[in-house]
C-alpha cells in the first residue's frame, strides 16, 4: 500500500496524529524524504513521533551503516516536523561489553546526538522484548546503555507489549516512570487491546501519576484487522478521557 493510500486509512479510522516508522520507507527510498513530507501534509495528519530506522550492529565495522540509519531516519523526523525519535540501542547484545561501549559511543555519542540536537529533535530509547537482539529489555539493559548514551536528555519510549512480554512493567516503571516520553501500546505480541483487561488499566493509573502528557502510539501487528484497529481507538478514546 502507498504512503498516501497508508495516511488515508489512517485518517478514515478517526486518528488526527501518527508515529512514522522508518520500516514503511523501502531502502531504495530512504533519501526521498519529500514524498513522505508532501503526502503528510495532504492527509491532514499530525506526525508526533518517528520511529528510527535500526540496525542491530553485530561487528564494529557495521558502525558506519547504523549511523546512516539514524541519521537519515533524523532527516526524515526534519522533514516532517516531529520533535522526537524513537530510538533502539543499536547494538548486539552478543558483543562483549568492551566493543558494545565502543560501538555505542561512535554511533550516539560521535554522531547521532549531535545531529539531533542540531535539528532540535529529542531522542527516546525504547525498551525492547526479549526476542530482540539489542541490549534494553529490563532496567539492568536500558541502564548498560543509557551509561554509555545519556547525559541526562534521553527520553524513554515505553513500550507496553515488550513490558508485559517480559514482565518488566513495574521494574520499569518505578525507574524511568517520570521520564516516559512516548508510549508504544498493545497487549503481547502488539495485539490491539479492545478490552479494558486489568494490567492496561493498572498501566495507564500509573502514567496517570507520573502526570504523563505524551503520545498513546498503537503500534500493532500488520495483521490486525480495521475493525480491531477501530474497537481498540473507540477503547483508548473512551479510557483516555480522564487524562
Ligand atoms: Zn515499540
Amino acid at each position: 500500500m502507498s504512503i498516501a493510500k497508508n495516511f488515508a486509512a489512517v485518517k478514515h479510522l478517526g486518528f488526527e496524529n501518527i508515529e512514522f516508522n522508518m520500516k514503511s520507507i523501502k531502502k531504495e527510498h530512504d533519501t526521498d524524504i519529500y514524498r513522505e513530507q508532501i503526502a503528510l501534509a495532504a492527509s491532514g495528519l499530525k506526525c508526533l513521533t518517528l520511529h528510527s530506522a535500526t540496525l542491530h550492529v553485530k561487528d564494529a565495522i557495521e558502525i558506519h551503516q547504523a549511523v546512516y540509519y539514524g541519521k537519515i531516519s533524523l532527516e526524515c523526523a526534519r522533514a516532517l516536523h516531529v520533535p522526537l525519535m524513537t530510538i533502539h540501542s543499536n547494538v548486539s547484545k552478543k558483543l562483549p561489553s568492551n566493543i558494545r561501549e565502543k560501538c555505542l559511543d561512535e554511533i550516539f555519542n560521535v554522531e547521532i546526538k549531535p545531529f539531533a540536537k542540531k535539528l532540535g529533535i529529542k531522542l527516546a530509547l525504547e525498551n525492547l522484548s526479549f526476542t530482540s537482539t539489542g541490549f534494553a529489555k529490563n532496567v539492568e539493559g536500558l541502564e548498560d546503555v543509557l551509561s554509555v548514551i545519556d547525559d541526562g536528555d534521553m527520553g524513554i519510549t515505553f513500550d507496553f507489549c515488550h513490558a508485559l512480554e517480559t514482565k518488566e512493567t513495574d521494574h520499569l516503571l518505578d525507574k524511568y516512570g517520570g521520564r516516559v516520553c512516548n508510549v508504544h501500546m498493545a497487549d503481547k505480541a502488539h495485539k490491539p487491546f479492545t478490552e479494558p483487561k486489568p494490567e492496561l488499566l493498572a498501566f495507564l493509573a500509573r502514567l496517570q501519576k507520573y502526570e504523563y502528557k505524551g503520545p498513546i502510539t498503537l503500534e500493532l501487528a500488520h495483521d490486525s484487522s480495521m475493525e480491531e484497529i477501530a474497537k481498540s481507538k473507540a477503547l483508548f478514546d473512551k479510557l483516555l478521557k480522564s487524562f
